[in-house]
């Protein structure tokens, strides 16, 4: 009797970023340090943008120059791209940059290629603030495209198969630029010595795409012996990313969560092949790899319609992936085993445990008559990325100095009603005072993760003008 092998490899569906909208509420207030003088950027016209203004009120101090430094930084970064956890050379020309500013205290190789710098800006006093700004590093296993910018301009990636396509080397020059910002602080404010009273921390992180390096520089002896614990006494810590889709350099707020927590769960399935003129002689787990998919994806609906009463908040479920049957797949074989991949959100930390628990009874329920045996394991873990509680409105809470520091910027900003579906690595860090943001990229620019998106440039003057005068609001008493 002869057999006949065809792969029975079933792939479903690969999750996809989906960016939730919101609504457009022009945010207005008061200025919480006066406008300096204006620092005009016309020349800068980013191509692909819409919408916001072709100049930045920026701080007089960030020059021309260094925006100049920046992109070229930006830019060997991005040919010499990297992926998660192998940030050597990446992480090594941040370094050699930052350096040069001479930060008074410093550790690499931390959680793998991570990296703190800290400056002490004035005496120790009380109310000192410890602020902190973090980039990510790494890039994407994506093959870049020849239609790429970065290939006119002659730095597309040189590694086949992995490039920026995140702009994770955007990100990165814009904190890397904050080393400037800090020596510019200091010189403004020499003949002013009682004015500065803060620890400015810029935190490099590596391997952000699959939610490892923050946990991986968290449980590095390291992170918290750096300075006496200092990481330990953050009173808020900074972090952005750029977004295609919205207007340039508009910035995105959010209070509460910002973006969700999820995590990845793949379900091993086992029973016993046979002969498959008689299946009734193995064990087969194609039944309950069925009703486990139906099920998943019945709740997945339920929960993207309502809120269900067992959560707190939104929860949702994608099943990524199937598969049926072992390598050597033949039509004269029942299968004996099965796999299932879930990528599983919420918006809350404390609804992941539930919605995991929910998982692991649809599993045990569709496996138990069966006899199949069942395993979960779980990689991509992140935690929500939350900002300050939703009910914090007063002038000095975080999301506020950024509302006005944006304005004071001449860039528009929102508040955004519904957090991204997306989740962020910044989270896992779990600093008492996080404040994340977006900032617009261009609303024609390419998405995040595909092969012809590229950082743009000329967003590196809004982005470093808003970390430059959130440090100035919480390190100089006098703003
Ligand atoms: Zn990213």
């Amino acid at each position: 009797m002869p057999a006949y092998s065809q792969s029975l490899i079933l792939v479903l569906l690969l999750s996809v970023a989906l960016f939730a909208c919101a609504s457009d509420v022009l945010a207005g207030g008061e200025f919480l340090v006066s406008i300096p003088e204006l620092n005009t950027f016309n020349n800068l016209q980013p191509t692909n943008c819409t919408g916001i203004s072709n100049f930045v009120n920026a701080p007089t101090y960030i020059s021309t120059t260094l925006i100049e430094r920046l992109t070229n930084l930006r830019q060997n970064i991005h040919k010499n791209a990297e992926l998660p956890g192998e940030e050597a050379e990446t992480s090594e020309r941040i370094k050699n940059f930052v350096t040069e500013f001479l930060p008074d205290d410093s550790v690499v190789n931390v959680g793998g290629h991570g990296m703190l710098f800290l400056f002490k800006l004035g005496r120790e006093r009380p109310g000192r603030k410890v602020v902190l700004f973090r980039a990510d590093m790494d890039g994407l296993p994506i093959q870049e495209s020849d239609l790429s910018v970065s290939k006119l301009n002659n730095y597309k990636s040189v590694h086949p198969n992995i490039f920026h396509g995140c702009g994770h080397d955007g990100h990165s020059a814009v904190v890397a630029g904050m080393a400037s910002v800090v020596q510019s602080i200091r010189q403004k404010y020499q003949n002013d010595t009682d004015a500065l009273n803060g620890d400015i921390i810029l935190l490099f992180q590596p391997a952000e795409e699959t939610g490892a390096g923050a946990t991986a520089m968290k449980n590095d002896p390291k992170f918290t012996a750096f300075d006496n614990g200092i990481i330990n006494r953050v009173d808020a810590a900074f972090a952005l990313h750029n977004l295609p889709g919205h207007d340039f350099g508009k910035v995105l707020l959010k209070r509460g969560t910002f973006a969700a927590a999820s995590k990845g769960v793949r379900i091993e399935l086992r029973g016993e092949t046979s002969h498959a003129a008689q299946p009734e002689k193995g064990r087969s787990p194609a039944g309950a790899l069925s009703k486990i998919i139906s099920d998943l994806e019945d709740l997945a609906f339920k929960g993207r319609n309502r809120l269900l009463p067992q959560y707190r908040d939104f929860i949702l479920l994608t099943v990524v992936h199937a598969h049926l049957g072992g390598s050597d797949v033949a039509y004269g074989t029942t299968p004996g085993e099965a796999r299932v991949m879930v990528t599983v959100r919420t918006y809350l930390d404390e609804d992941m445990d539930t919605l995991v628990q929910e998982v692991r009874n649809i599993v045990s329920k569709a496996c138990e008559s069966l006899l199949i045996e069942s395993e979960m394991s779980f990689s991509d873990e992140f935690y929500a990325t939350r900002n300050e509680p939703e009910n914090t409105s007063t002038d000095k809470s975080l999301i506020e100095l950024v509302r006005t520091s944006a304005e004071e910027n001449n860039l528009q900003s929102i508040e955004m009603h519904e957090p991204f579906r997306w989740s962020e690595d910044f989270g896992n860090f779990q600093f008492k005072g996080t404040t994340y943001f977006a900032i617009g990229s261009g609303v024609d620019h390419p998405s995040l993760h595909n092969d012809d998106y590229d950082y743009p440039d000329e967003l590196t003057l809004p982005a470093l003008s808003m970390f430059a005068r959130l440090a100035e609001k919480l390190v100089v008493n006098k703003v």
